[in-house]
């Protein structure tokens, strides 16, 4: 008796809380869909100069993670007809040993995009690195003048993660304006430019970090949370305003998000679900900005 009491309560404060079902907000399948396009695109790159786009991809340790990442990388990329090739080094290679590869590529015009998969490990000078890939082939986004340009709405490849999350946002119309955003997480490439596009989409924006103060207070007001941290469910379900839409951009070991998705789901108007949410958009979005560079660099329009 005692448990079917319990259940009832618990029905009915989910409710209360969200009295529609949560909408998740399927990743898998707008890549789909993104990927079909930029198949389409790079075909007509093929059939107008004759030139098969390439992704060069930059592998720097033996991290476990990052190679699954790389391969998956390459994986999509034959699949929509863009031919990708690899440098390896290992994790105690000079930072100068990776920039003459990064010139090298950067020189090479059958190359069209290059990505230094991340984390490289200390004590290479990241920054240089990137600074090394030139604007038209920074296919995320991770150089100063990409980041700059694309904060002050100029054009410049985006970093792949957050114009991914955009695309997913504006799938599902999801109005940003003068919406309160937060996103937890400041790194230059997820955190920072998730930031600057929902400023420009006209959010109005709080971005937080390790020395935030009353982190769970500011993420109640969050009408958009997006959840940028690399921890297995840091953000509580009590924490979510109700009807708030979640974007959970972590993925941890076993599949975890950063975000407690079984308490969230229950409180969301939309969540992202992990794997299957921000992931296969970072992708798909990789595949379109080396389709656009392709396409710049061989005067195609
Ligand atoms: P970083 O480690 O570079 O950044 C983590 C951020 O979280 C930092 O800004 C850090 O703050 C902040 N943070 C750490 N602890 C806390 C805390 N207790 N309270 C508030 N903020 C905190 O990670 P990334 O940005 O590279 O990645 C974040 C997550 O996104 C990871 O799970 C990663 O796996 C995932 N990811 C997923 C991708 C995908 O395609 N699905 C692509 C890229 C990343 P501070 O700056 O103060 O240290």
């Amino acid at each position: 008796m005692a448990g079917l009491v319990g259940k009832l309560i618990t029905k009915m404060n989910q409710d209360i809380t969200n009295p529609t079902k949560p909408r998740l907000l399927d990743g898998t399948q707008l890549a789909r869909k993104l990927r079909i396009q930029t198949a389409n695109q790079i075909q007509t790159i093929i059939d107008t100069s004759g030139v098969t786009p390439c992704l060069a991809t930059v592998l720097v340790g033996s991290d476990p993670a990052s190679a699954t990442y790389v391969r998956m990388k390459r994986k999509c990329c034959e699949q929509v007809g863009i031919k990708s090739i690899n440098r390896e080094f290992p994790a105690n290679t000079s930072t100068q040993a990776l920039l003459d590869t990064v010139h090298e590529l950067s020189e090479d015009d059958t190359v069209h995009g290059i990505l230094i998969q991340h984390p490289i490990p200390a004590p290479i000078d990241k920054r240089a690195a990137f600074e090394a890939i030139p604007l038209r082939k920074d296919v995320d986004g991770v150089s100063s003048a990409a980041f700059g340009r694309n904060i002050l709405g100029m054009p410049a490849h985006p970093s792949c993660t957050p114009a991914g999350i955009m695309r997913l946002l504006d799938e599902y119309n999801i109005d940003l304006d003068g919406v309160a955003a937060v996103v937890i997480g400041r790194s230059p490439i997820l955190g920072r430019p998730m930031a600057s596009m929902l400023i420009n989409h006209h959010a109005t924006v709080t971005l937080c970090h390790s020395r935030t103060r009353d982190l769970s207070g500011i993420v109640r007001r969050a009408d958009v949370l997006i959840v940028a941290v690399g921890q297995p469910r840091f953000v509580l379900g009590h924490w979510i305003k109700p009807g708030a839409v979640v974007i959970d951009c972590g993925y941890n070991e076993g599949n975890i998000g950063d975000v407690d998705f079984d308490a969230a789901k229950d409180i969301a108007s939309h969540i992202t679900p992990v794997p299957g949410g921000v992931g296969p958009m970072t992708i798909a979005t990789l595949l379109s900005n080396t389709a656009s560079a392709a396409a710049q660099q061989l005067g195609i329009k």
